[in-house]
């Protein structure tokens, strides 16, 4: 009795292909998928490339299509599409920390602001 036996057990959840081993499933789910995520779906309406995030988008756009630079140097007004790119900048060059509140908040130490200076008129 000839039963058809499945040769690829392992179906993708996303799309229609099917695996051999659970290893090779995972491998393309990480290629052609984000596990437990849709195929990205901001897509640059001027060169179609595609992007996960949409200030990723937005960035692109800026550094490619309009070279746009919002985010300015304070210390020597030098652009920069993306605020990290700017932070990045004003660590390095400056050596100005910014405080950013959407990165893990361990408990460094602040850095010692100048005290405000008595100032007599
Ligand atoms: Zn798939
Ligand atoms: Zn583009
Ligand atoms: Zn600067």
């Amino acid at each position: 009795m000839g039963t058809h036996r499945t040769e690829r057990p392992f179906p993708c959840p996303h799309c229609a292909r099917a695996f051999k081993t659970g290893g090779r499933l995972g491998q393309h789910v990480r290629d052609s998928h984000t596990p437990g995520y849709v195929i990205p779906t901001h897509k640059c309406p001027q060169c179609r490339k595609e992007f996960r995030f949409r200030n990723k988008l937005d960035a692109h756009i800026r550094a490619i299509h309009t070279g746009e630079r919002p985010f300015t140097c304070d210390q020597c007004g030098k652009g920069f599409v993306i605020n990290s790119a700017l932070r990045l900048h004003l660590r390095g060059a400056h050596g100005v920390a910014l405080e950013s509140k959407d990165r893990l908040r361990r408990s460094k130490k602040r850095v010692v602001q100048r005290g405000d200076e008595e100032v007599t008129t």
